[in-house]
């Protein structure tokens, strides 16, 4: 008996194990009985069997990573998702999500916060921005504009990327050289 030649293997353990190599193929189970491969097959078939563990592994741990950005990120769930899929889509945001709701809650908190504290009429507080102005925001680092509205303001970054914020975190930069450096269009 198996059980007998491993006396301190959990039987547990044991059982998954056991899966495993007949899954792998290197053991068939005819009833109790368990046949082990020709010593020849044996050899490529665990090494084999082997490689895929690893390959799964891999994958399980990108999956995992990507997941784990998914959940901490403030970005769209549907974008997220799509550009996974390797499939980027034109919009920032959907509107629908839970992220782009609770974005959209915080922006309107924010502003109306902010009208509250700087007190101005909501015509008057377009931000002065201008599209192509160099600009920069805290943890991103620097981009150039390129929408804006009284609300936000959307960013280009250096790696292509397509950002929003409120004008409040975004500061100009002083140096703002001729044309903006524009990335190849995607
Ligand atoms: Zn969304």
């Amino acid at each position: 008996m198996l059980r007998d030649a491993v006396p301190d293997v959990p039987m547990r353990k044991l059982q998954v194990a056991l899966k495993m190599l007949v899954d792998a193929g290197l053991v068939e189970k005819a009833g109790k009985m368990l046949h082990l491969l020709p010593a020849d097959d044996l050899h490529s078939h665990a090494a084999q069997a082997a490689q895929q563990y690893t390959e799964r592994e891999e994958r399980d741990r990108e999956i995992l990573g990507a997941m784990v950005a998914y959940a901490r990120s403030g970005q769209c769930r549907w974008r997220l998702l799509l550009e996974y899929l390797a499939d980027t889509p034109e919009w920032e945001r959907c509107n629908h999500c839970d992220s782009c709701r609770h974005a959209r809650d915080a922006e309107m908190l924010e502003h109306q916060l902010q009208e509250k504290t700087v007190g101005m009429p909501k015509s008057e507080s377009l931000p002065g921005f201008t599209v192509g102005d160099r600009v920069a925001v805290r943890r991103r680092g620097a981009g150039v504009v390129e929408a804006v509205t009284r609300e936000r303001v959307d960013i280009r970054f250096p790696d292509g990327s397509l950002r929003r914020f409120l004008p409040h975190y975004v500061r100009r930069l002083k140096h703002q050289p001729g044309p903006p450096p524009q990335e190849q269009a995607a």
